[in-house]
Order: C-alpha cells, then structure tokens, then sequence
C-alpha cells in the first residue's frame, strides 16, 4: 500500500452525498470548544443546535431528542416492533490541547479548517467525524424515503475521555424503558497495520474490536518522616517504593490466549508465512501462540494485563535529605477474564511489605466478549469490506477504554470501530498535535455508514 487511498474502492457510490456540505457541517462542529470537563462557555449548547439545523430529516423523524448532562440522545422510531434497536454512537467531547504546543498545530486546533485536502482540528479523529458523519449517513437515507423497520438510536457521550458519566446515564435511561439492542457501532480500530506480527509480513489488517480490557490505577504509599541521610535506618521511604515498584514489575502477569486473538490467528492463518508462527498454529498450540504474541511489541496488550508505572511523587530535593511521604501510581490494562479484585491479591503478594499502602483509584473489569457470529458483526465486515479493499478485518480486544462497554446490559454485540480509516503519519493527530482527517476519508466513511444502515435497519 503506497498510500490508504490504494485501498478505498467503490467511491462513486452514492453520487449525490452533498460531500460539500458534509465537509463544511464537520468543520463547523470542530470550531465549537467541547474539551471534557472544561468546554468553552456554550460549546455543547452550539454543537447541539449545530445538529438540529443540519439534519432537519433526522429531525423531523425523531420521536425524542434528549439530553443528559451534554450527552444528546435521539430515539428514532422503527416500524417493526419486533426487531431489536440498533445503536449508532460515539461522543462529542475532545481531549484539551497540551499547554504550551498551541502553535504546533499547521493549522488552529479549533478552526475546522479545510485545507490541503485535510479537514483540521481537535475531534477530526477523536471522534466528531464519527458523530457528524453518522448523522450525515442517516440523513441521507431518510432524504432517499428510506425508512427504517429498526428503531434507531442515536446517543453522543459528552465525557467519554473521561468518566463515561453521560454515557451511563442514556444506558440507564434505555434500560429502564426495557430498551434491547441488536448491536451497536462505537468509535475503535480505523487503523491499518502490517500483520507482521502476525507471522504474514506484507498483508494488511485493520480490528474490530469487540471488548475493552479492564483498568485500574492502583496507588501505592510510603510514609516517613524524612530526616538526615546519613542516618537511613530501616531504608529510605524512597527505597522501599522502588522496591515494591520492582516487585510488581518483575512477577508479570501470565501470558493467556485471548479468544478474540485466537480468532484473528485462526482469520489470518491462510496468509501467514512465518514458519514458527505456522506451526503453533498447525499444532492448535494456543498456549505457545499466546507465548508467542507476549513477545511482539503490537500483539503483548492483548494476551496479558499490561503493568506500567506512571508517576512518583515526594522525592527529596537535596541529596542528603531523606525523602518523607511518597506515593507512585501504576496503571494496569486487564485482560480477559482476570479481575481487579485479583490484581490487587497479586500485587499484594508481590510487595509482601506492611510499609507500602496499596489502594485502587479506580478500577472497571474488562467488558464482555461481543459475540463475532452475529448479524451486526458480520454487517459490518461486509460494509468495510465493500469499500475497503486489500485490508483483511479482524476481531481484537481494545487495550483502551470508550464509551461502549456502558450499554453492555442491554447489548451483546458492541462493535467499536470507526470505518474512517486513518493514513500511518496521521495517526499521531488522535490526542496529539495537528488532528486532521482526510476530506476522502470522511466522505468515504459516510460511506460505509449508508451501507450499513442499509444492510442493517432495512
Ligand atoms: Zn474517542
């Protein structure tokens, strides 16, 4: 692949999406300053009225549009009672823009510039592009007299960079009105990659992912009351945090197959070429796979509980002072089937210290395992695959945390995957610095969009 455009095809599909103006919506929406926790005064309250004057068909087939705290959710009635609803998702919010790099950025990363062929801007690919282009999708289609037989939702988180608070709130809504989902499409992958690791070096995949793993900060406290180095008996509070750091670092988790990567192994395995890879895979040796992919910098997150070590406060500031209170936190990503409960007993063991402090800050399990044999799953590949070609769509876990797992009581297939597909020296822009999506590309998954509502709510 020279470059992502290689692998788009069909894009003379719908001939008449208003591509103009769906560039222009999207830009506009990225001008309105919805940082979590710390929007601009009226960002939310203009990125909503922006939605309604831009969908007016959505709008008028709408049976609610709701808010919760910013989060907006738009119920829109079906015609068969009979069939489950599908969920349409992602979120409104956007991460700050670090201090100090503001003029970094080729173009204002609130200015919805379009420019060089790029649409630029903090949420062009995390995740404004997924909320506007959803509803550019729909728009669309009810525009073309569709209608559809699936109640469709349509819900926006406001704080999923951080608390998942709106989030959780529209699930409980659903739920409580006995609300129950075919599946539901989030934010995730829209990446491609070499399958390398994989053991089929020059093929390219791109992940669906259908769980998250777990998370935990666990905190970890030393007390002491400082005092004259030369006198540092029974250790320094910052030699006895170090220790308990290498303890846990040193005792890492067990490697274990995960059952998504085991699929994607099982997916791939006519193209791998990799002798040694090609034989555990002959042999069905998961355990030697799982080995394996705890050796490949790409495949590791998804076969153990990944340990890092984050922050550490309270050192001393002279050389011959004794540090006094110091505290460390250590970020853990769990895999599936362990829980926090278990992590902490681990840790605890490890340390075996009654001078370190051990809490969790918080901490969530991984979510359930969608199911990959289902309609919405198998949808959705179809739909990639119908407009992306020469990349191979597999099913993977998510080493991060999105807004997803908030409805998993009332949906076995949550499906988090973003069909606009990000270009390699573009994906520093998520979180970073010069955000920016492709006009082709966000055209492209508008795309995608119709094809699967088409296929899906029909
Ligand atoms: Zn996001």
């Amino acid at each position: 692949m020279e470059h992502i455009f290689d692998l788009f095809v069909n894009e003379s599909a719908y001939p008449d999406l208003d591509g103009a103006g769906a560039v222009e919506r999207l830009s506009q929406a990225l001008r309105f300053v919805t940082v979590t926790d710390a929007p601009a005064p009226g960002a939310f309250e203009g990125l909503r009225a922006h939605m309604r004057a831009s969908f007016p068909r959505i709008m008028a087939a709408a049976a609610s549009f709701e808010t919760f705290r910013n989060s907006v959710l738009i119920t829109i009635p079906g015609t068969d009672p009979a069939l489950k609803g599908a969920l349409f998702m992602s979120h409104q919010d956007v991460v700050p823009v670090v201090p100090g790099t503001e003029g970094d950025w080729l173009h204002g990363p609130f200015s919805g510039d379009v420019a060089e062929g790029y649409i630029w801007g903090r949420g062009a690919e995390d995740i404004k592009q997924q909320v506007f282009g959803t509803m550019e999708a729909l728009e669309y289609l009810l525009a073309h007299g569709f209608t559809p037989a699936r109640t469709v939702y349509l819900a926006f988180g406001d704080d999923e960079e951080t608390l998942n608070t709106g989030s959780r709130m529209m699930a409980e809504a659903l739920k409580a009105r006995g609300v129950e989902l075919e599946f539901l499409l989030d934010e995730g992958g829209g990446k491609v990659h070499d399958a390398a690791a994989f053991g089929a070096p020059g093929v390219l995949y791109s992940d669906i992912n259908l769980m998250e793993k777990g998370y935990a900060d666990l905190e970890l406290t030393v007390e002491s009351h400082g005092g004259h180095s030369s006198r540092p008996f029974g250790g320094s509070s910052l030699g006895i945090l170090s220790e308990a750091i290498a303890a846990i670092t040193t005792h890492p988790f067990p490697a274990e197959m995960d059952p998504l990567l085991r699929r994607a192994f099982t997916e791939l395995g006519d193209a791998i070429t990799d002798e040694r890879v090609r034989a555990l895979l002959d042999r069905e040796d998961w355990d030697g796979l799982a080995q394996y992919a705890l050796g490949q910098r790409e495949l590791f997150p998804y076969v153990t509980t990944t340990i890092a070590p984050t922050m550490i406060e309270g050192g001393s500031l002279a050389a011959n002072v004794l540090p006094q209170n110091m505290r460390a936190v250590i970020n853990f990503r769990l895999a599936a089937g362990t829980t926090p409960d278990r992590v902490l007993a681990h840790c605890r063991e490890q340390v075996g210290d009654e001078r370190v402090g051990l809490r969790f800050l918080q901490a969530n399990p991984p979510s359930k395992i969608s199911e990959a044999e289902s309609f919405g799953y198998e949808s959705l590949v179809q739909s990639m695959e119908r407009f992306y070609q020469g990349v191979r769509f597999i099913p993977l876990a998510s080493a991060g945390a999105t807004d997803a797992r908030s409805y998993e009581d009332i949906c076995p297939v949550c499906l988090r995957c973003s069909p606009f597909l990000l270009p390699k020296e573009d994906e520093g822009g998520v979180h970073g610095t010069n955000e920016r999506l492709l006009v082709r590309a966000y055209l492209h998954g508008i795309r995608v969009l119709i094809d699967l509502m088409e296929r899906t709510l029909g």
